[in-house]
């Protein structure tokens, strides 16, 4: 196997990722769309916008991969940021050089196609790439080739302005790009409980200055159990996976969805009214109850229960959480599949 060397201009490459401020962040609908419809566009077993940090490699966005991160070493990615202007097509890794005996290639995921396409970043300097990978070897053909450009294209676009934008710079403040690493659940790839106590005063202080109250949501996906004893834990994984996508598709961009632990996320929504977030709330439910999830064992109906609950911008984290517990309890008791507001809602007659 060939190590590729690092980058002519490895320290100004690695300062233009570490500005996008995109490593160990959540992950986001928008490429995770991206590399869904990618996959299928090409007919290829995995999809990744994979971002070339200084030991490893890192994935913003992955379809068809557990794995949110491998080495460097191993990495096909950091060949292909070698040439920014051209993509690295491998037809067939067994056949090269550089990759016959790479431990992606002689295990897991068992790569012998890749073609990646490098992410440039507004200084020229190439900071990852989009790239399919396949377990089959095969050619990429010239209009595919520039099909796959025009969606790195697309990706580049969203990362600078992602990178602009003021949810980033809020980001920025509240914590360090090391503190994210510690915050971030590996398996959804959204932020961990922990992450609550980082980010809520950050929210208290906005809500406060646009005189908005705040609204927790807890969300606990119904029957659960079920699903790792019919089906398997891994199964139970990749619904796990599927609800916080679908959960963080529901979102605006300014919510901010964390894995509580188990099967149970939480949302802080700033809102004007306590009908915003029920509105919310209810948006969350019906996108994870709206369509059936594809697993391993076949397509699966999953519902959700949820509790919402909220107040003025002082409110601590812990007593909006405790009531949108309690609202939970409700939901759950009143039948599931549905939403319930803390303090309840006295019935009408
Ligand atoms: P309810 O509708 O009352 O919420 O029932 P439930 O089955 O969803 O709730 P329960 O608390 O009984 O079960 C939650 C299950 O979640 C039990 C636990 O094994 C499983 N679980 C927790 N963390 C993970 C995980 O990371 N992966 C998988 N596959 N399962 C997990
Ligand atoms: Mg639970
Ligand atoms: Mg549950």
């Amino acid at each position: 196997m060939l190590v590729a060397p690092l980058h002519p201009q490895e320290n100004e490459r690695q300062q233009a990722l570490d500005d996008l401020e995109v490593l160990d962040t959540p992950a986001d609908p928008y490429m995770e769309s991206l590399v869904r419809l990618t996959r299928d566009l090409f007919k290829v077993e995995q999809v990744l916008i994979s971002l070339v940090d200084r030991d490893r490699q890192w994935f913003k966005a992955r379809v068809g991969l557990q794995a949110c991160s491998t080495s460097r070493d191993a990495s096909f990615c950091a060949h292909a940021i070698l040439d920014p202007q051209k993509t690295l097509v491998v037809p067939d890794a067994r056949q090269d050089e550089r990759f016959a005996d790479n431990p992606l290639v002689l295990g897991a995921p068992n790569i012998r196609f890749y073609a990646g396409h490098p992410l440039v970043a507004a200084s020229g300097l190439p900071v990852g790439t989009l790239c399919l990978l396949s377990s089959s070897a095969r050619r990429l053909a010239a209009e595919e080739e520039s099909r796959l450009r025009d969606l790195a294209q697309l990706v580049e676009g969203y990362l600078r302005l992602k990178g602009l934008s003021e949810h980033t710079r809020q980001l920025r403040e509240a914590v360090t790009r090391e503190q994210r690493k510690a915050l971030l659940d590996p398996l959804t790839q959204i932020w961990n409980r922990a992450a609550l106590a980082h980010f809520y005063p950050g929210e208290q202080a906005i809500a406060s200055s646009a005189q908005e109250v705040i609204g927790i949501l807890y969300i606990d996906l119904d029957h659960f159990k079920a699903v790792n004893d019919s089906h398997g834990h891994g199964v139970g994984d990749q619904v796990l996976v599927e609800a916080a996508r679908r959960i963080a598709s529901s979102l605006r961009p300014s919510d901010l969805l964390l894995r509580l632990g188990g099967e149970e996320f939480a949302v802080v929504a700033r809102v004007t009214a306590v009908d915003q977030l029920r509105t919310i709330a209810e948006r969350v439910r019906a996108g994870i109850a709206g369509k059936t999830f594809e697993t391993a064992a076949g397509p699966l109906q999953v519902r959700a229960s949820l509790g919402a609950a909220s107040g003025a911008p002082q409110t601590a984290a812990e007593t909006l959480l405790a009531q949108a517990d309690a609202a939970l309890y409700q939901a759950k008791h009143g039948g599931r599949d549905r939403v319930c507001l803390h303090p309840p809602v006295a019935s009408a007659g």
